[in-house]
């Protein structure tokens, strides 16, 4: 049986539409993202005409179901998507992440009037959507976030701080997680839908307060936000009243859909690091032959190699269960796990083998080095990864008994 919250991923594509549209993705890729992704990241420029193209491909309703106007695609073929477009530049993936973790909240848990008002406008990229869970003060203890909603009259009042808010600025509407009662831990958390104009100025009482300048991932923006008392209507509230003190349990829920996005770019930075070192180590050569020949660079090669399908297999096995309905979270969260220090061991092993060059922006590792910490940390760190993994292997190992 499919769980609840998973309402809208389809049975599994037909793989020949599923081949055909990562073929597409392959060839934007390789036209469209490589020859430019050097100066937007450099410059920490937005790429507007990709993110144009991601929305002509559907891609912003690539996981909303299809009565929605949405793609309506399995997560197995989400994660080839995710890798696909990793292997050209990783922001592209972080464009659509956050967006389709609120839109899986707002389809998973919302009102048939929730659906129906936002979904849409999201699957068709007009209205752009990112996800509110993190704070200075809480990150890997999500739960003991701090923003606070009270009640008034018929609206909702929220006041607290918000970081790390991907695609902050662009959204026109936040999945925003806050305390509504004085209940500690998740208990007492509910999650919010705030409608906001896109923008750099912010909205009534909410403010773009900082953009945060990062090592990686750049290109787009994130942000910290900031809420003031501001008001919003009861119906922003995700589930109507039934949905009161039940936000961090579905925000978990969606976060499955967001690791194995980030497993998947994981396995797409890993490829281009794998991509680049190849071409490179057959073409250079040293003490008379292409280093390739060295059986120090051959076999640093083949450990790549080998990482790099072990990655993937674990990604693809980890959709896969979520596709069936079964459950997942151990498997999401060792394919994250693996995945993303996969990419980090892999852009190091890339540099290493384009020696000095390796170190110059002149070829792409020293940004897949850069952009592949992101993956260890974001949507839970790799030692949040173990818990998440050792607290499954024990209650599995439970459930047996
Ligand atoms: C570029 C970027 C974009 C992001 N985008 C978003 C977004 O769109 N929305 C959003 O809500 N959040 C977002 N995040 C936040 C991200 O999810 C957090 O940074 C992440 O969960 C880690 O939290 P933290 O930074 O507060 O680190 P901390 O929680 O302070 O952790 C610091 C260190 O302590 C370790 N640690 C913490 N607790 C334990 C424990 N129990 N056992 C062992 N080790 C532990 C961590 O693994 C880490 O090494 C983003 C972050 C970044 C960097």
């Amino acid at each position: 049986m499919v769980e609840p919250g998973r309402r809208g991923i389809i049975d599994r594509m037909d793989t020949d539409v599923a081949d055909q549209m990562i073929e597409t993705l392959a060839r934007f890729v390789d036209n469209d993202v490589l020859p430019h992704v050097r100066d937007f990241e450099l410059d920490d420029l937005y790429p507007d005409a990709m993110v144009d193209q991601l929305r002509e491909f559907g891609l912003f309703g690539a996981t909303v179901p299809e009565a929605f106007g949405g793609l309506g695609l399995d997560v197995s073929t989400y994660a080839r998507v995710i890798e696909e477009l990793s292997r050209g530049w990783m922001s592209l993936a972080g464009v659509i992440n956050s967006h389709l973790i609120a839109a899986q909240l707002i389809n998973g848990f919302g009102t048939d009037d929730q659906r129906s008002r936002w979904l849409p406008g999201m699957a068709a990229g007009t209205l752009r959507g990112c996800f509110s869970l993190s704070e200075p003060d809480s990150g890997s203890d999500a739960a003991a976030l701090r923003c606070k909603a009270h009640r008034d009259g018929d609206e909702w009042v929220i006041n607290g701080t918000k970081m790390w808010v991907t695609n902050g600025e662009r959204a026109g509407i936040v999945a925003l997680l806050a305390r509504t009662s004085d209940e500690p831990g998740a208990a007492g958390i509910s999650c919010f839908m705030v409608e906001k104009t896109p923008g750099p100025a912010g909205d009534g009482g909410v403010t773009i307060s900082k953009h945060i300048d990062k090592l990686g991932y750049r290109g787009l923006e994130t942000v910290e936000m900031s809420y003031v008392d501001h008001h919003v209507p009861a119906s922003a509230l995700l589930g109507g009243e039934t949905g009161l003190g039940k936000g961090f349990r579905w925000a978990l829920t969606a976060l499955e859909l967001g690791r194995i996005n980030v497993a998947a770019r994981g396995v797409g930075v890993a490829q281009a690091a794998f991509d680049a070192a190849l071409a490179y180590a057959q073409q250079r050569e040293a003490f008379g032959k292409p280093i390739a020949q060295h059986q120090a660079i051959g076999f640093k090669l083949a450990e790549m190699a080998t990482k790099l399908h072990a990655a993937r297999l674990m990604v693809r096995d980890a959709a896969a269960r979520v596709d069936a309905g079964e459950r997942a979270d151990m498997e999401a969260g060792m394919a994250k796990l693996f995945a993303s220090e996969t990419a980090a061991e892999l852009a190091l092993d890339a540099m290493r083998i384009h020696g000095g060059n390796g170190f110059t922006t002149e070829y792409p590792v020293e940004r897949l080095y850069r952009d592949a910490p992101l993956m260890i940390i974001g949507e839970g760190t790799s030692e949040i990864q173990k818990l998440v993994i050792s607290r499954a292997i024990l209650s599995r190992a439970a459930d047996k008994r």
